[in-house]
């Protein structure tokens, strides 16, 4: 379990700044969800958090450890992105032990770990196929399960169910929440869609431009929107 702080993250691609000056402190347990459009610097600001993109300055904390430099692996993060490759060569049940394979974890303690996970995700019996037999919303939660396997504090998640069908996209947004209160993990979530936003966050933080244009939960930034970008954003339908 882990509260993630940033303090004044920035950073620049060339002499274009594209995060502005972020201060934010996501608690213990969290669900946090990073909303805005296209461009504003979400997945920058989430690469950042996760140690893919190094920020051009400021400072990140994860469960009380300054992690401001510290490799992605050392972080007690897991991610998962939109476009979620598994191996196609794999079953369910090597690309779930897959992390815990390379790191050279006993065989049983991999075995006991992957049937955790897919009684967890409701995978049990998918366990022996290839991904190419999955439906679009089972590959998701085998990417999920080889998330959720290493047992990390936090989740870092970039628009995980863009890619999928609008009713597959609303049984995703109710089993993420149930996996949320199962594992108690800090989740951070990032999408530019606002229902996913409005219907799965504890706090939504609302960004635009690189900046965060208000913080709070979804029922005051509907009741009270900061700035009228907000209110636009929150209040209009997808
Ligand atoms: P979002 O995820 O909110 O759509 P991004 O974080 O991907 O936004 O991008 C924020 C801004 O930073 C965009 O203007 C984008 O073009 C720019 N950007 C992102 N990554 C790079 C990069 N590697 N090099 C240069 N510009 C980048
Ligand atoms: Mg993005």
């Amino acid at each position: 379990m882990a509260r993630v702080v940033l303090n004044d993250i920035r950073k620049s691609f060339g002499a274009v700044e594209v995060i502005k000056g972020i201060d934010l402190t996501i608690e213990d347990g969290e669900f946090c969800v990073f909303v805005g459009p296209s461009g504003c610097g979400k997945s920058t600001l989430l690469r950042i958090i996760s140690g893919l993109e190094e920020q051009t300055s400021g400072g990140i904390e994860i469960g009380g450890r300054d992690v401001s430099l510290a490799e992605p692996a050392e972080r007690g993060i897991a991610m998962v992105f939109q476009s979620y490759a598994l191996y196609p060569h794999l079953t369910v049940r090597e690309n779930i032990g897959f992390g815990l394979s390379l790191a050279r974890r006993p065989k049983a303690e991999i075995a006991a770990a992957v049937k955790k996970v897919a009684e967890t995700l409701q995978l049990t019996p998918l366990l022996d196929r290839k991904p190419k037999a999955l439906s679009g919303g089972q590959r998701q939660r085998v990417a999920i399960g080889r998330a959720i396997v290493r047992d990390p504090g936090v989740f870092l998640f970039d628009e995980p169910l863009s890619n999928l069908d609008a009713a597959l996209r609303a049984q995703m947004r109710i089993e993420l929440t149930e996996l949320h209160a199962k594992l108690g993990a800090t989740m951070i979530y990032v999408t530019h869609d606002q229902v996913e936003a409005m219907t799965m966050a504890d706090k939504i933080v609302v960004l635009n431009g690189g900046r965060i244009e208000q913080v709070g939960t979804p029922m005051e930034l509907y009741e009270h929107p900061a700035t009228p970008f907000v209110a636009g954003f929150i209040g209009s339908p997808t």
